[in-house]
């Protein structure tokens, strides 16, 4: 088909875009031209709005663009580096500062030309402190007629290295070449009920408006759209899971999970008896179980998954327990192994650091049926392990349901029930939206006798005083984890703040054992810490990330939290849920690094006085948005790049209603003023239907 090697080509063939600049674009997720012309700008600039400097009113907030006419850094005495530029327009000259903005240093060079947007000071002469800032492009003189087209300039989300002129020209290219490839993929008469243009022109309108409204409504119709073959999708989804039969009900025989019961040193709480009500009753029916557990961190999620695992186990099929990460999984191993070797039960854990000679003999005892449940992390479906009998996948920590894995099973022949769990809730009206061909239990109470975690946010002036008090508590027998923030992007750069914190806590506490774990060790490496650790072998953890879920270790009540302004709320509270898991009062110190305190203060403050998981969800979703939280990325719907479900919501329930009737009313999609649906749902959406069709 000509669209496949159309706007699906690579972005580095692009006129204008060589491999170097192709490599930044796919940092910003722009891997074909098709992804470039999809590129939403974050912003757009009026340039009617835009005010020489002279112009500029003291006291009062501005926008403005010039060349940078000089630009350097200074070293403070008490602020830290300070970075100034100077703008200079024909009519006058603006002193530009940034304060402790230390990615800003060797980021403006002489030249280039800028918009500074904020608080108009005067000190000698007009200035901006810690203004907005855009640069706009790298010379004075290159083509400007060019870049500015127009009055309104679209601010595309940028990466080191790229800046916005480099995507802006490149993407005239792009509609001067490929728009025409683009067939409309919303029928006529939605069109019109919405008053939404063309696909054609609302793509042109993104990159290139007259008028800002051309923009939200190119922007509102592309939205509406992912929306609708997202609900299209979901709906076609839940009328062919209500046929999936798996024709074999697995009915609890009470031989192991009573006997688990009695193995527990504790009672489940009436929250969790209810909820395993609920699974016991699903796994019971003809029908494949499709159920989310949510539950707060530390609500005890993992005992009811053992349970549900052995009802498999009783009616003679295997189980998989799936983790997102490999620590997680090597957790739930060692925890379980010597429990359920006791109900002769036999387990293994099959992750990507087992050796190959060892993985080869797993999956050959596996495939005999003589391993009962498997332990691995989110992948493990994916590799090439035949089960013998497979009943019940747990995939932990994930509400981005295992769609896909699902759908690789069924693939392989095999229809499993599925129990999906969460400690981040979904906020309702997406979860009725997303969310409705699952059904949904709810562990409402924690197990009894939880002490308190005490949450204190500090400085680092106030370290020393942290340590003292770590110190007092390690003497008394606790344990402390120390936690650095480990990102994606800079990763060798985190792992290295990781090593010298380390480094410093041995320092800073001579007598005490510390340890050190990271996802770049090898997994021996870290079983064998994490064991130490557990077996109180070492009193300090320094670590990354890679403790964020699930971890449980009940001796280890102090957690100190480097640079939590990097962290997100849901993942700073799945963080402190590593503590306050036995009787003695836990605490949480959180040490922002000075710079960006002052940004993210509003959601330390938050977390600082509140431990309700769903709070702080709806925290995030409030200040940061749905995406991140939802991860709309693997869970096997279409992705939305473009739809912000909270923000977008009315658009999200317009296109559902739209879905359901075109539904209702033409379920094959066979009318003629369908076609535009029914060749889209082939081409763009030809996989997520397939696995509708399984899933
Ligand atoms: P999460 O829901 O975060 O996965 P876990 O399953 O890790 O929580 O449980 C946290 C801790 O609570 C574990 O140490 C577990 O043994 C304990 N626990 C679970 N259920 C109960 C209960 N009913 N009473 C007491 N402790 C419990
Ligand atoms: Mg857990």
């Amino acid at each position: 088909m000509k669209f496949q090697s159309g706007p699906e080509t690579e972005i580095q063939f692009l006129k204008g875009i060589g491999p170097k600049r192709a490599l930044l674009l796919n940092k910003i997720g722009v891997q074909t031209i098709n992804d470039l012309l999809f590129l939403v700008p974050r912003r757009y600039i009026d340039r009617t709005q835009l005010v020489k400097i002279r112009d500029l009113n003291i006291d009062a907030d501005g926008t403005t663009s010039g060349k940078i006419i000089a630009a350097g850094t200074r070293r403070t005495k008490n602020k830290g580096d300070l970075v100034r530029i100077v703008v200079s327009d024909e009519t006058g000259i603006l002193d530009v500062a940034w304060f402790n903005r230390p990615d800003l240093k060797n980021k403006f060079r002489v030249n280039q030309q800028i918009v500074i947007s904020g608080t108009v000071t005067f000190y000698g002469r007009k200035q901006m402190v810690n203004p907005f800032y855009e640069i706009i492009s790298d010379e004075s003189n290159q083509d400007e007629s060019f870049v500015y087209a127009g009055s309104i300039i679209p601010i595309y989300p940028l990466t080191e290295g790229l800046s916005n002129w480099e995507i802006r020209r490149p993407m005239q290219n792009a509609i001067d070449l490929y728009l025409k490839y683009y067939a409309e993929t919303l029928p006529d008469y939605l069109l019109d009920q919405h008053n939404f243009s063309g696909i054609k022109t609302a793509i042109y309108n993104l990159h290139f408006p007259k008028k800002l409204s051309d923009a939200s409504n190119a922007r509102e119709r592309l939205v509406y759209e992912e929306c609708f073959y997202l609900e299209l999708i979901l709906t076609l989804r839940k009328l062919s899971s209500q046929e999936n039969k798996k024709g074999r009900p697995l009915i609890e025989k009470n031989t192991l999970t009573k006997k688990l019961l009695k193995s527990l040193p504790y009672e489940l709480t009436q929250s969790q008896k209810k909820v395993l009500d609920e699974i016991r009753n699903d796994l019971a029916r003809e029908k494949s179980m499709n159920r989310l557990l949510q539950g707060d961190v530390g609500s005890g999620k993992t005992v009811i998954a053992i349970y549900a695992t052995l009802i498999a186990i009783e009616n003679n099929f295997q189980a998989a327990f799936m983790a997102p990460t490999e620590i997680l999984a090597e957790q739930h191993y060692l925890v379980w192994q010597h429990q359920l070797a006791k109900l002769n039960v036999s387990s293994c854990l099959l992750t990507g650091s087992v050796k190959t000679k060892d993985k080869a003999q797993l999956m050959h005892e596996i495939e005999q049926g003589k391993i009962d449940l498997i332990f691995g992390t989110h992948a493990l479906i994916e590799e090439n392990i035949k089960f013998k009998k497979l009943g019940l996948v747990v995939i932990d920590e994930q509400h981005r349901f295992g769609v896909m894995q699902r759908a690789e099973l069924i693939n392989k022949g095999l229809n499993p029930d599925f129990l999906v769990m969460t400690a981040t809730p979904i906020p309702r009206t997406l979860q009725m939206t997303l969310y409705g061909d699952l059904d949904v239990s709810i562990l409402s109470e924690k197990p009894p006798g939880r002490k308190k975690i005490i949450t204190k946010l500090t400085t680092d002036k106030d370290r020393l005083k942290v340590y003292k008090f770590v110190q007092e508590k390690i003497n008394e027998g606790r344990q402390a984890y120390i936690v650095c923030p480990l990102i994606e992007e800079s990763e060798k750069l985190d792992l290295k703040a990781a090593i010298k914190t380390f480094e410093e806590i041995k320092t800073s506490f001579p007598y005490n054992r510390v340890g050190l774990i990271h996802g770049r060790l090898k997994s021996t490496e870290r079983i064998a810490i994490m064991e130490q650790f557990r077996k109180h072998d070492l009193d300090i953890l320094v670590t990354t990330t890679v403790i964020e879920v699930g971890v449980d270790i009940v001796n280890a009540t102090i957690m100190i939290i480097e640079h939590p302004e990097r962290f997100g709320l849901a993942q700073l509270h799945q963080l402190r849920g590593r503590i306050g898991r036995g009787s003695e009062i836990s605490y949480c110190i959180l040490i922002p690094g000075d710079v960006s305190f002052i940004y993210a203060s509003e959601r330390l403050k938050f977390f600082e006085k509140t431990d309700d998981g769903f709070l702080l969800a709806e925290k995030d979703l409030e200040l940061r948005g749905p995406g991140e939280i939802l991860g709309t990325r693997q869970h096997g719907l279409p992705d939305l790049k473009i739809a912000n479900l909270q923000q977008d919501r009315h658009l999200l329930f317009k296109a559902r209603d739209d879905a359901f009737k075109l539904i209702g009313q033409d379920p094959n999609f066979l009318k003629t003023e369908n076609t535009a649906v029914r060749n889209t749902l082939n081409n763009k959406y030809k996989d997520r239907i397939k696995l509708t069709r399984i899933g």
